[in-house]
């Protein structure tokens, strides 16, 4: 019987890249562990800062709240949360129930953006008339609206629930499509850029995907567990999740490795063209273009962009949230 490193209790998960087994209290404190030196070695949280983490209600956005909520009480900083309603169906209902439910067991204050309400249509509609796909609208939608109630409600950062996995996996791609701006945007952390974009922050950077679903079957966590009817049954994304898994199963820690040597290497890439960066001339926000990409969306959607409409929605929703 393979016994816990901390405790000698009976263990109920053995870690293989680190060569130990681990009892159930001692596997939750050491994945909090990884959180917290994540937090550390790359700077994401300093004391004071006030947090906006993005819970859709999937495990890793939900896992990330509780973890996060531990470790804000001994680190000093402050957690507010933030759930988009995509306008799926049956889906973003199930999303938006988990989120009410941590919302009241949490207490945290909450913003809810609905794109129903904000757009008049949700994420399939939109797909369909750009005839872009699904997640790429999704992406630029959700991006923008996270932005924007981060500089409205004054964040100091935006947390996104990205595990060790998803981040292999997304490097992999740009590096296959040689997109080197693409690959260093999948640091740990992008820096803010005064008025116009939050600091985003990846603190389940090192932490896998089996980790986070484990952490969450030991503490009992609630999350939705279906996947989203619109992410696509085939894409490179998944293809190389798979592979990235037959590699690791065979080469223990070959993911791990990877991602922190590719953040140890992040300097020897060109750095990101801030010259390029602007203010969109609809909105004001972040852009690299002209016009944002949120604002060229919606203006081929509804006829006119609208940024500065989902600018002054967003104000008014904060205001009433946090007065
Ligand atoms: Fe959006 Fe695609 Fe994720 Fe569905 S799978 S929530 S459409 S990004
Ligand atoms: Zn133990
Ligand atoms: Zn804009």
């Amino acid at each position: 019987m393979v016994r816990c490193r901390f405790c000698g209790r009976e263990a109920v998960v053995y870690i293989p890249y680190t060569g130990y087994g681990v009892c159930s209290i001692h596997y939750s404190s050491f994945i909090e562990g990884k959180v917290v030196r994540a937090v550390k070695r790359y700077g994401l949280i300093d004391r004071g800062d006030r947090v906006l983490i993005a819970l859709s209600g999937g495990k890793d956005s939900v896992v990330l709240t509780y973890i996060l909520d531990k470790l804000s009480r001994e680190n000093g900083f402050s957690i507010y949360l933030l759930h988009i309603d995509l306008g799926i169906g049956d889906y973003s209902r199930e999303c938006r129930g988990i989120v009410g439910k941590i919302h009241s067991i949490l207490g945290y204050k909450t913003v809810v953006v609905d794109i129903r309400d904000l757009l008049g249509l949700g994420v399939e509609e939109i797909s369909r008339k750009t005839c872009r796909a699904p997640c790429s609208v999704c992406g630029i939608i959700k991006r923008y609206i996270m932005n924007t109630v981060a500089i409205e409600a004054k964040m100091d950062a935006v947390a996104t629930g990205h595990n060790l996995d998803d981040i292999a996996s997304y490097i992999l791609k740009e590096f296959l499509h040689q997109n080197i701006e693409g690959m260093i945007k999948l640091s740990p952390k992008i820096d803010s850029v005064e008025d116009i974009a939050v600091k985003k922050i990846r603190p389940l950077y090192e932490v896998y995907e089996e980790e986070v679903q484990l952490y969450a079957k030991l503490n009992s966590i609630e999350y939705v567990s279906r996947k989203c009817p619109l992410k696509p049954t085939r894409s490179l994304e998944v293809v190389l999740k798979n592979k990235l898994n037959e590699l690791e199963k065979m080469f223990p820690s070959i993911k791990i490795g990877f991602i922190r040597r590719f953040v140890k290497n992040l300097g020897k890439y060109p750095p990101i063209d801030y010259s390029s960066i602007r203010r969109c001339r609809v909105c004001g926000l972040i852009s690299s273009t002209q016009v944002c990409s949120y604002c060229r969306l919606t203006e081929k959607v509804l006829g006119k962009p609208f940024g500065a409409h989902t600018r002054k929605y967003i104000r008014d929703l904060v205001e009433d949230i946090f007065s």
